[in-house]
């Protein structure tokens, strides 16, 4: 039996408890209710106790209740005794509210109480419910945002795509168009070199043709003279005029041609295998008719083996430039060397001669297109030759030199790769 005093101490704590305190018989019937579940439920203590305690419940706890308390005394399972739930109370004022149920069995001499303990929720469950709220509405401003960035970055995305595109495009325009305008450049430039190329070589040959012609002209005329029988040397020697005269006209015509084709690009190497011995020997025997009075050229070939991959036509055609120049710059009785060698993987053309030699302070624009030394102005010529002699060179992968002295004479040296093709 408690003391008076626990009595008194139990009665303090039923009467200031903050929560709810509801005593209920085995059958569910209120026996006691503290001041803080009556202001809770909103009743008053005489309109509850002796009620059944499901008044204070709401669905589907209140129909059920009266069969929980006769379930737990027969098996003695308990689903809220000692264990404690959430349930929804129903206030006096028909609202509904939440609350925590914790219920105790008090066995006392004679009979079984069960004592309750409710613990208002509606504050906490509001506030949770607010927060849910307010998480929802925050994740749904997340997700709306989320949605917009999405939006926006695939919106950039396709621009930045659509910009690339349009970089791309403008670049191909671009290079195309620069390509033509270098294509069109190139094209005016070449237009142009021609036509300063046909300007020269009108103005050339009104010049440069004037003596040949009229040296055939005469040399016809005397040959028409001489009828009898023993003038023959005579014939012979206006015919070797003509001949010489239509040889020089032809040499100014092909180097031009030889230019104009240079410059328009149509010259390619085509690469045969060839006796470069032979070859120098035909040139030089072809030079022959243009030697002066006891000159010479005198062939030094060293070469161990005379059969090479090369272009013969452009080879002729340095050769002859060269052996020409040679003969034509240098004086009657003097000799000309022609030396042939093979170094390392090149063949070496040398062309020596004991003329007029080149003025040093010339001899840097030797291989210009029309150029012709102060020296050489009297000697008939175009400016032409090394000019080609160099552009073939260039695309034969070779190169040519030369030393000179003025009235010692020069030599002039050509290397050619033996490997071409
Ligand atoms: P061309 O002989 O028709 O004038 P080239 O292009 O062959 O044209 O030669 C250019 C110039 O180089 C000549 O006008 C001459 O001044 C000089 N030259 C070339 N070869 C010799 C040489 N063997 N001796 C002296 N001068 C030379």
């Amino acid at each position: 039996m408690p003391s008076s005093e626990d009595a008194l101490r139990l009665q303090a704590m039923f009467e200031f408890a903050i929560d709810g305190i509801i005593v209920i018989n085995h059958r569910g019937i209120i026996e006691e209710i503290n001041p803080a579940a009556v202001k809770l439920f909103g009743y008053s203590t005489e309109e509850v106790i002796g009620r059944n305690v499901s008044m204070l419940m709401s669905n589907p706890h209140r129909d059920a209740h009266d069969g929980y308390i006769n379930r737990y005394q027969e098996t003695r399972k308990a689903r809220i005794i000692g264990i404690g739930r959430e349930v929804e109370g129903l206030k006096k004022d028909g609202t509904h509210f939440p609350f925590s149920l914790g219920v105790v069995e008090v066995k006392l001499q004679d009979r079984i109480i069960y004592t309750g303990f409710v613990h208002d929720l509606s504050t906490q469950k509001s506030a949770e419910k607010r927060m849910m709220e307010l998480n929802h509405s925050l994740e749904e401003i997340v997700e709306e945002r989320t949605n917009e960035l999405t939006k926006t970055v695939n919106r950039l995305l396709k621009v930045k795509k659509e910009l690339e595109h349009e970089v791309l495009e403008r670049k191909k325009a671009e290079d195309a168009l620069l390509a033509s305008e270098f294509e069109l450049k190139e094209a005016l430039q070449k237009e142009k070199v021609l036509n300063e190329l046909k300007t020269r070589f009108v103005s050339m040959a009104s010049h440069e043709f004037r003596t040949p012609l009229s040296t055939i002209m005469s040399s016809a005329a005397l040959t028409g003279r001489y009828e009898e029988g023993d003038q023959q040397d005579k014939r012979m020697k206006h015919i070797n005029r003509i001949k010489n005269s239509v040889q020089h006209m032809t040499g100014i015509l092909n180097d031009f041609l030889s230019i104009g084709k240079l410059e328009e690009g149509l010259v390619g190497i085509q690469l045969e295998v060839i006796d470069l011995s032979n070859l120098t020997q035909s040139v030089v025997e072809g030079l022959h008719g243009i030697l002066k009075s006891h000159q010479e050229i005198v062939i030094t070939d060293s070469l161990a083996t005379s059969s090479f991959s090369l272009d013969q036509k452009m080879v002729r055609n340095i050769m002859i430039n060269l052996l020409s120049n040679a003969i034509k710059y240098s004086p009657e009785g003097s000799t000309i060397q022609l030396r042939l060698d093979q170094v390392g993987e090149e063949i070496r053309i040398q062309v020596q001669d004991q003329g007029i030699g080149i003025p040093e302070e010339e001899q840097a624009h030797l291989f210009s297109r029309f150029f012709r030394a102060a020296n050489a102005m009297n000697i008939k010529g175009t400016g032409l030759g090394l000019n080609i002699v160099k552009s073939y060179l260039d695309l034969l992968n070779g190169r040519i030199s030369f030393v000179s002295k003025q009235g010692e004479g020069s030599t002039f040296t050509v290397y050619l790769p033996t490997d071409l093709g």
